[in-house]
């Protein structure tokens, strides 16, 4: 940029002068033609004569030949051509019938040269040359130079501590974002990048405090999940060492106890079970292996779960119906399907007292597949529907417990219906219980699975 800045300006007004040194030379050459333009022959005396009426031109040199090329007439004081040949380019180009002009600048002066044929009826009779050297114009051009130069030292100067600043403080918010990097590689989840301004570099501050915000969130909940799972699996493990503890310290015990104590032992062993399955079920959603989904019917799963929980909703005394649509497609596995739908009858039945009621509908809805399942149980305080599909959270645990609960039933249905695309929500209804509503994509046209 600054290169062009010192060379074009001076180009251009090199250009200029030559220009105008063109025409005002030519124009001094052909009042000098004019005014020999009467004689029919040139000779030293007759030029002579009607040169001295060319007015004073500022010219450095003057010379006027006739058609062979032998100087009649020359301004220049000592060493002046008069009587020699001059073959100058600029005459012989005269000679030859042409106006000729060049101008070249170099050490400091324009040196201009100008010539055309004197003609007498339209014979060459001779050729008028003129050279002007110019120191001026040249001072000028060098001052435009001179000037430019330090134009070009001040904005080179400005430029170079400007980018020093920006520089500066560019590194300086690198600097920062680099430090909260390593704060959080090194575990510091809580360190945010403070990075003022809007630029891209406070922009990817942003972002990266919005990562580690997720980072922090994922963080939290693993840290809760490994402490409640702990103590999940330390409950049940905790009852069967008393158990056992108490056959073996206890002397002469009686076979009925004994049975007791060891049936109570399956019991928590059961549990034990049910929550390892369970949990394995959970660590399986959270990896990215999941079944190739199919095209499955929803309404043969339903019913399957429904015939093996009526068994148990009759054994309670809790009447379990069902409405379903044919030809609900969704994009799942069975087995999946099956655990969400056995999941949330299974809590229906389970949190509904003896003579209620747990209705499960099915139907397809604007694209969607919307399975309900409703009862007519104590209903889940407000407060805790928020909460209810984290891991391990029970409104009454004591109740899930004596149900035989694991407290992530609904932490699967939820990750399982999420991983298909689906929802699911939780509701009271307002006659009373709850309604747990779920919606899967619909496969348009789907058949049997
Ligand atoms: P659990 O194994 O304890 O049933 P879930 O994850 O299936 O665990 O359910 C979490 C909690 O949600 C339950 O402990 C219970 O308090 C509440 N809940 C689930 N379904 C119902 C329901 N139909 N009615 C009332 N409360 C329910």
């Amino acid at each position: 940029m600054l290169i062009l800045l010192n060379t074009y300006p001076l180009l251009v007004s090199e250009n200029m002068v030559f220009r105008s040194k063109e025409t005002t030379m030519q124009s001094s050459v052909s009042v000098m033609v004019y005014s020999l333009s009467g004689l029919d022959k040139l000779n030293e005396e007759n030029v002579t004569a009607a040169m001295a009426v060319v007015e004073e031109t500022g010219l450095s040199r003057i010379l006027v030949t006739d058609s062979t090329g032998k100087a009649l007439y020359d301004t220049r004081e000592t060493g002046g051509a008069v009587g020699r040949y001059i073959l100058y380019t600029e005459i012989v180009q005269a000679l030859m019938g042409n106006d000729a002009f060049s101008c070249a600048y170099h050490n400091g002066a324009f040196r201009s040269r100008a010539s055309s044929p004197v003609l007498y009826q339209n014979q060459i009779i001779g050729a008028v040359y003129a050279y002007e050297y110019d120191t001026e114009q040249a001072a000028l051009l060098e001052g435009l130079q001179e000037n430019l130069l330090k134009l070009s030292a001040v904005i080179g100067v400005v430029v170079l501590a400007l980018s020093l600043v920006l520089s500066m403080a560019l590194t300086k918010k690198i600097g920062k974002l680099l430090t909260a990097i390593r704060q959080v590689r090194e575990g510091a989840y809580s360190h945010r990048a403070e990075i003022a301004g809007h630029d891209e570099i406070a922009q990817i501050g942003e972002e990266f405090n919005s990562l580690t915000d997720r980072l922090q969130t994922t963080e939290n909940a693993r840290r809760r999940f490994v402490s409640d799972a702990s103590h999940e699996l330390k409950t049940p493990l905790a009852a069967i060492r008393l158990l056992t503890d108490s056959i073996l310290q206890t002397d002469n015990i009686d076979p009925a106890t004994t049975r007791e104590f060891v049936s109570d032992i399956g019991r928590e062993a059961e549990r034990l079970s049910r929550i390892t399955e369970d949990l394995l079920r959970l660590t399986r959603l959270d990896s990215s292996v999941l079944d190739a989904p199919s095209e499955v019917d929803v309404l043969p799963v339903l019913e399957q779960v429904l015939r093996m929980m009526s068994l148990v909703a009759q054994e309670k005394g809790v009447d379990l119906t069902y409405d379903a649509a044919e030809g609900c497609t969704v994009l799942s596995s069975k087995d999946e399907l099956h655990q969400v739908i056995y999941n949330l009858v299974d809590n229906a039945v389970k949190y509904t007292p003896a003579g209620g009621a747990v209705q499960v509908s099915l139907e397809q809805e604007k694209g969607q597949v919307v399975l309900s399942v409703a009862d007519n149980g104590a209903g889940i305080p407000e407060a805790d529907l928020p909460r209810i599909f984290e891991r391990f959270y029970r409104v009454d645990k004591a109740r899930s417990r004596a149900a035989g609960g694991t407290g992530l039933g609904l932490s699967i249905v939820s990750d399982t219906v999420k991983r298909r695309g689906g929802t699911v929500e939780a509701a009271n209804r307002p006659q009373g219980g709850a309604v747990f509503t779920v919606r899967w994509p619909a496969v348009k046209g789907g058949g049997a699975g």
